[in-house]
């Protein structure tokens, strides 16, 4: 097996197109600085409501096809060129928004005995090493049950993979400071009339808004704002961008983040720390 770059993130998603929204600026940026970056989506997004009329005839297997074809682009406008489905493509069905029938569904995601998919989360930790992981948080951010998901299985796969000789140093949650959401919701406010969205979000449209305080680590991704509109518009029957603003299917403008926060979950970090590999020795090497 060649030998991999000295720096390793990993990113655990439960959908296409959550990577290029919530991480597409860091994913680029570490890519671009020559670390390796993996991302493990756990489903191919086949509940999704698709947002262009002449694609609305896509639904369950064929969208998901259609999603991972759109993954697939969008990873190539990151720079990344590892990108993997969770135990494979269509080992894990979307298991719809959370209360709705489709969550009993056998074959969805939420109903994925825990062990059995952080199993085979933590033999691509295994295999890859990463130092850093990035997740969401134990509400999986907004309470879809497939970010939920993501989450147990992420955290469960990092201790699967400890036991079996492998530590992940830092584990991140994707976060973004109320502060900074509710500036940019103000100036969308102001900018909405030229925007092609009729209506604005809110700040609890947003995932993983938390105080400030709690944010520890900004990744400035703003040189590589481009390639994440890019990976962004990849994902055409999930996403419409206007840049710096996107819509999801709801059709409200929200804000398109080009600096990430995170917050550090697990693992020591350094004060004010803007790279996910702050205080880890042997990445300061490469
Ligand atoms: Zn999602």
């Amino acid at each position: 097996m060649t030998e991999l770059p000295a720096r390793r993130l990993l990113l655990v998603h439960a959908h296409p197109d959550d990577e290029s929204i919530n991480n597409g600026a860091t994913m680029a940026r570490y890519a671009a600085e020559g670390a390796h970056v993996t991302l493990v989506t756990c489903t191919l997004g086949e509940r999704g409501e698709v947002i262009p009329p002449e694609l609305r005839h896509l639904t369950g297997a064929a969208l998901g096809a259609h999603r991972r074809a759109e993954l697939s682009a969008a990873l190539r406008e990151l720079g990344v060129q590892d990108g993997r489905l969770l135990g494979g493509a269509g080992r894990y069905g979307d298991s719809g928004m959370m209360g709705i029938p489709d969550n009993e569904d056998p074959a969805c995601f939420w109903q994925a005995d825990l062990d059995a998919a952080a199993r085979s989360l933590a033999e691509v930790i295994l295999e890859i090493r990463p130092q850093v992981a990035v997740a969401y948080d134990d509400n999986g951010g907004y309470g879809h049950p497939d970010h939920i998901q993501a989450h147990r299985v992420a955290m469960r796969a990092v201790e699967l993979a400890a036991e079996d000789g492998h530590r992940v140093e830092k584990v991140y949650w994707n976060r973004v400071p109320r502060s900074v959401a509710e500036a940019a919701f103000v100036r969308l406010q102001d900018e909405l009339p030229g925007l092609p969205f009729a209506k604005s979000a809110t700040v609890a449209d947003v995932p993983g808004v938390v105080d400030d305080e709690r944010i520890t680590t900004a990744i400035d991704g703003s040189a590589y704002a481009a390639a994440k509109a890019a990976a962004m518009r990849a994902h055409a029957t999930q996403i419409d961008v206007a840049e710096p603003y996107f819509a999801l299917s709801n059709e409200l403008a929200q804000p398109l983040f080009t600096t990430e926060y995170y917050e550090l979950v697990y693992g020591r970090g350094v004060p004010g720390e803007t790279d996910l590999f702050a205080g880890i020795a042997t990445a300061e090497a490469s």
